[in-house]
């Protein structure tokens, strides 16, 4: 019977990472097209100042609509984007898209409240294999002079995990890129393994908290510490810090009694097309769901 059972479940077991090899495979196909047929397209989430409760900038986030299968996200195909070298391609039209973006944005603003007000920043994610790239350092020049965007109005995110894996390699990606004058987050810090230290090490400016932590904040004394301790350090070694994944009042509350600055999350805003990022702009930070 136990050799019977085990049969039937390696059968079971067979036929499921048949069907996800089976997926997989479409959609790498269909990703090929993707870009063409206007499948994929950015949406953007604010980046809220918690002091002046303003927009301080939108981070730029890839989404696909399949013909079929709706909307897949960024965590499933950004992998096979990066498996078929599809990512460089995709993420130059990001970055394009971005910048053509942040510029309007700096235009409404100045047209709303004057050529001294603050334009926001724009924040786009780059993947392991575009760090790594080192055409991507003259890409970013030739996108930024084409939009005509003030580099220190963009900001790379790269995640913690990226960066521990090619730690060398890295540096050097992140040194070249910060001599153009754009800013440089570490995305999704606390998931990975790095020491505080990396945080001087790397020529970053931002710190992301990640999520899991905020969520965990309110109940777990641990991570409410880590948190504090981000902050403080963030605060004097002169780096920006967000709270990502803020969703509720009681998050927002910690955050403002640990004296984090940055804010980003469902509480605010949820990702929104691009004309939507453009009113919600112009209406402020009190039109904001806070
Ligand atoms: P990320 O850069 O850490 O982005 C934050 C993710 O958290 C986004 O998921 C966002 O929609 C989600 N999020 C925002 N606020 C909240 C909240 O309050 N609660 C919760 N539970 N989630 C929230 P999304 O859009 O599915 O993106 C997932 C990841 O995919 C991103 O994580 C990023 O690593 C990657 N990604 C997205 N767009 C791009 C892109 O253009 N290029 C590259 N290379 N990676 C991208
Ligand atoms: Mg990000
Ligand atoms: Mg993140
Ligand atoms: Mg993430």
């Amino acid at each position: 019977r136990a050799k019977e059972h085990g049969k039937s479940r390696f059968k079971v077991f067979n036929q499921r990472m048949h069907e996800e090899a089976l997926r997989t495979l479409e959609l790498e196909t269909d990703l090929r097209k993707a870009s063409d047929s206007r499948e994929l397209f950015v949406y953007y989430q604010p980046i809220v100042d918690l002091e002046n409760e303003t927009i301080a900038g939108f981070e730029a986030l890839l989404r696909w609509k399949h013909s079929r299968l709706g909307f897949i996200g960024p965590d499933e195909f950004i992998p096979l984007a990066e498996d078929t070298g599809l990512i460089f391609s995709i993420g130059r039209d990001v970055l394009a898209n971005a910048c053509a973006d942040a510029i309007r944005w700096g235009q409404l603003i100045a047209s709303r409240y004057g050529r001294d007000a603050r334009a926001p920043h724009v924040s786009v994610n780059i993947s392991g294999k575009q760090l790594m790239q080192p055409l991507l350092i003259g890409e970013v020049e030739s996108i930024l002079e084409e939009s005509g965007l003030e580099p220190g109005r963009l900001k790379l995110e790269i995640t913690e995990n990226v960066l521990m894996e090619h730690i060398t390699l890295a540096e050097g990606m992140l040194a070249r890129l910060r001599r153009i004058g754009i800013g440089l987050s570490m995305d999704d810090f606390g998931t990975g393994y790095s020491s505080l230290s990396y945080l001087r090490q790397f020529p970053i400016d931002t710190i992301k908290i990640d999520k899991d932590f905020i969520s965990a904040a309110i109940t777990d004394k641990e991570s409410e510490a880590i948190v504090s301790t981000v902050v403080t350090l963030g605060r004097s070694l002169g780096l920006d810090v967000i709270a990502e994944g803020v969703e509720t009042p009681e998050h927002l509350a910690l955050l403002r009694m640990h004296g984090c600055r940055y804010a980003q999350g469902y509480l605010f805003s949820k990702p929104v097309p691009p004309a939507e990022a453009e009113a919600m702009l112009l209406e402020g930070f009190a039109s904001l769901t806070v």
